[in-house]
C-alpha cells in the first residue's frame, strides 16, 4: 500500500495522519501482494504517522495471519502474528519548495521527491521478524513418531514392544553395571 504524506508534511510538526491496511485474504495480484512473502495470507494494520522533522514517524500495530509449516509434526498450518514496530522516514526534499533537505542517516529509510511511502515493504519487514521460528499446529503437539515417523497426534502410540532383543540385552548389561557402582 502506498500513501502520500505531503499532506501531512505541510502541516505542523506534530501532526498525525492514520492509515490503514487490511486485506482478507491479500490478493497475490494486488498492491500488498509483496506481504505474501512472508507468508501472510491475511492482514490488519493500523499506522499513525507523526510530522517530524524532518520527515515522518510512523507508528503501528499489525496482526496478520501466516502460512507456516508446525515444527513438530509438519502439517500446513495458519500462524496469527502480531507486530508493533515504530520507523522514522526521513524527507529528503522540503514539502513546498522542493529543495533539497540535509544528508539522511546512513540505512534509514527516506521520502522521495514524491512524498509516498510504501508500506507493503515495511509491514513485510515487521512480519517477519515476528514470525517465530518454531511455530506449532497447537501448544502440545505430539509431532512424529522418532521410530517409524508416523504422526503422533493423529494415531498416538508407542513401540516399546518392538524392542530390538540386542538393545533389551544391552540395557540389561547397564542395569548390571549400574547396580555394582
Ligand atoms: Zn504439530
Ligand atoms: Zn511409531
Amino acid at each position: 500500500m502506498i500513501v502520500s504524506v505531503a499532506p501531512l508534511l505541510k502541516q505542523p510538526i506534530g501532526a498525525q495522519a492514520d492509515f490503514r491496511v487490511a486485506e482478507s485474504p491479500i490478493d497475490p495480484h494486488g498492491e500488498n501482494s509483496g506481504l505474501r512473502e512472508a507468508g501472510a495470507v491475511s492482514i490488519d494494520a493500523d499506522i499513525v504517522a507523526t510530522h517530524t522533522n524532518p520527515g515522518a514517524y510512523l507508528e503501528g500495530t499489525a496482526d496478520a495471519t501466516l502460512e507456516a509449516i508446525c515444527s513438530r509434526c509438519l502439517v500446513p498450518i495458519e500462524t496469527p502474528v502480531h507486530a508493533d514496530f515504530a520507523e522514522q522516514y526521513y524527507a529528503r526534499f522540503g514539502v513546498v519548495a522542493g529543495e533539497a533537505l540535509g544528508e539522511a542517516p546512513t540505512d534509514s529509510k527516506t521520502i522521495g521527491s514524491d512524498f509516498k511511502i510504501d508500506l507493503t515493504p515495511l509491514l513485510r519487514e515487521e512480519l517477519i521478524l515476528a514470525t517465530p521460528l518454531a511455530p506449532l499446529c497447537r501448544p502440545d503437539c505430539q509431532g512424529l513418531c522418532e521410530v517409524c515417523g508416523d504422526d503422533l497426534n493423529q494415531r498416538p502410540h508407542q513401540h516399546e514392544a518392538a524392542v530390538d532383543e540386542r538393545l533389551a540385552k544391552l540395557a540389561e548389561l547397564r542395569d548390571f553395571h549400574a547396580e555394582r557402582e
